[in-house]
């Protein structure tokens, strides 16, 4: 199926973006068209206007902060930040959770800001913006404004970007001395969206109890979550197996998986229980 008729403005700068989709009646940005192309294909999307993010090559970087943490344009192809030493060196999780994204050639279109504008519940960048605490920084029309990724996501396909506002740069923070992180999932085959998957970012105090723990779910609610009583029952607790065991039973309090033709909710319930265990475990051994 082809899509039903557009038009096509190519942007000049951010602003020149903003201008335009805020001119439109229903506009809508275009990035790697990853996931918009196939949406308008099956007609699911009908934007009047698509305004093109293209040009814009100043929101692709990758680039370090003085805390240690990175800024990230918007326009950044998942591709690039996994072959980046920089996101390996500075965010280890993204590094991880990166080569599960998709495939090959549609990581080498797909940007980091379409998946979180996108906000697909199974977006594995969606769960590592939660487990790192990122910033978003958007443009619209009023200038910038940055958005936690814990106010960003709030629910199926649906962000706190306004229609006529651009997301720019995604700022991962420092992490922690004594920081240790991981990211796994379940998918049928290679490639396809995640059945279940978890992220998380631990630190710890000198004397090994959790200073702090962030988990990330996908596929598991209607969009990426935090397991926010998880992540309280380790605050303070030594990360053994006995606390790890305890957060993992937790998780199902903040998780809503529904079933379909690849899974059941029970099943679902079950792997991000099991993979909250597994990356625990693991970055329980990373920091040490
Ligand atoms: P686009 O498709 O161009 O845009 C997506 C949405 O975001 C649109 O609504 C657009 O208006 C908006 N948007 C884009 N950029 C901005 C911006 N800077 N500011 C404001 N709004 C913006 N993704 C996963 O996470 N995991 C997977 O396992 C996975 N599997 C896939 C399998 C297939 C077969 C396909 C086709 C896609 C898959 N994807 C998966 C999606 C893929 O990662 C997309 O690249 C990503 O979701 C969207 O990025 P994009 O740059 O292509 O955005």
């Amino acid at each position: 199926m082809k899509p039903a008729p557009f038009e096509y403005h190519r942007a000049a700068d951010v602003d020149d973006a903003v201008a335009a989709l805020r001119q439109a009646d229903d506009g809508k940005a275009i990035a790697g068209g990853q996931s918009l192309i196939a949406l308008m294909n099956l007609r699911l999307a009908r934007p009047e206007l698509l305004v093109d993010l293209n040009p814009l090559h100043d929101l692709d970087y990758v680039e370090p902060r003085a805390d240690g943490g990175m800024a990230i344009g918007a326009m950044t192809r998942q591709r690039s930040l996994e072959w980046s030493a920089l996101v390996a060196e500075r965010c280890p999780v993204m590094a991880e959770a990166l080569p599960l994204v998709a495939h090959a050639a549609i990581r080498n279109r797909g940007t980091i800001g379409g998946s979180l504008a996108h906000a697909d519940s199974g977006s594995e960048l969606c769960s590592v913006a939660l487990a790192t605490d990122a910033l978003l920084r958007v443009h619209g029309p009023d200038g910038d404004r940055e958005i936690p990724a814990s106010e960003f996501f709030l629910g199926t396909f649906t962000t706190a970007l306004a229609e006529d506002e651009i997301l720019t740069e995604i700022i991962i923070p420092g992490a922690a001395p004594r920081t240790g992180s991981a990211y796994a999932e379940v998918s049928r085959r290679r490639g396809d969206f995640a059945l279940a998957g978890v992220g998380c970012v631990v630190s710890l105090n000198d004397d090994e109890t959790v200073r702090q723990a962030r988990i990330a779910c996908i596929s598991v609610g209607s969009s990426a979550l935090r397991a926010r009583h998880a992540e309280d029952s380790l605050t303070g607790s030594r990360l053994g197996e006995a606390a790890i065991r305890q957060a993992a039973s937790l998780v199902s309090e903040d998780i809503d998986p529904a079933g379909d033709l690849h899974a059941s909710a029970a099943f679902r319930q079950h792997l991000a229980k099991t993979l909250t265990r597994q990356v625990l475990r693991t970055a329980a051994g990373r920091v040490r």
